[in-house]
């Protein structure tokens, strides 16, 4: 007796959750998207579509468009009809949706986590208030540049060790 290939029972979305966990930011590739936590919501649809809502960390962030071909490619080939990447926009991302084991890996690759939290907007000048030295933990620092390798980060100088670091600021 043979089984049909197709009475095999299609993956939950509790695999696909921990599939996504080793999609990683194409920026910060120490971190996941769920450290990021811009993953709102899957669902597997009785047709086998599965479904998986992100909210982007900062509209028309190119990175994401990286994360949702990134996406597709873990949960390809695991048995799914299609996948389907939904962006929720509202209510918009914010740094406490960001894993607290997300900012601490954030910190050991030498960025500072961001501090923007709920409800406040998006600073285009940023100011040094609350900003420490991802490598010694010094205040005493100081913005270089409000653009890093990326738009998303900006540059700062710690004035005690002297070294520079980024500060992660919307993705
Ligand atoms: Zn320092």
């Amino acid at each position: 007796m043979t089984q049909p290939i197709q009475q095999k029972s299609l993956p939950d979305a509790a695999a696909v959750w921990r599939w996504l966990a080793d999609v990683k930011d194409p920026e910060v590739p120490v971190l996941s998207i769920l450290d990021l936590g811009i993953v709102r919501d899957v669902r597997v649809t009785e047709e086998g579509e599965a479904i998986v809502m992100i909210t982007p960390t900062y509209s028309g962030c190119p990175a994401m468009d990286v994360i949702g071909m990134n996406i597709r490619l873990a949960l390809a080939g695991r048995g799914f009809s299609s996948v389907r990447i939904e962006m929720q926009l509202q209510p918009a991302w914010t740094t406490d949706w960001m894993s607290e084991d997300g900012k601490q890996k954030l910190k050991a690759y030498g960025i500072a986590p961001p501090t923007r939290m709920s409800g406040q907007e998006l600073a285009l000048f940023e100011d040094e208030s609350g900003m420490s030295c991802p490598r010694c933990d010094s205040t005493d620092v100081r913005l270089v540049s409000n653009y890093g390798a990326t738009s998303c980060k900006s540059m700062y100088q710690c004035n005690s060790c002297h070294e520079p670091f980024e500060h992660f600021k919307c993705h």
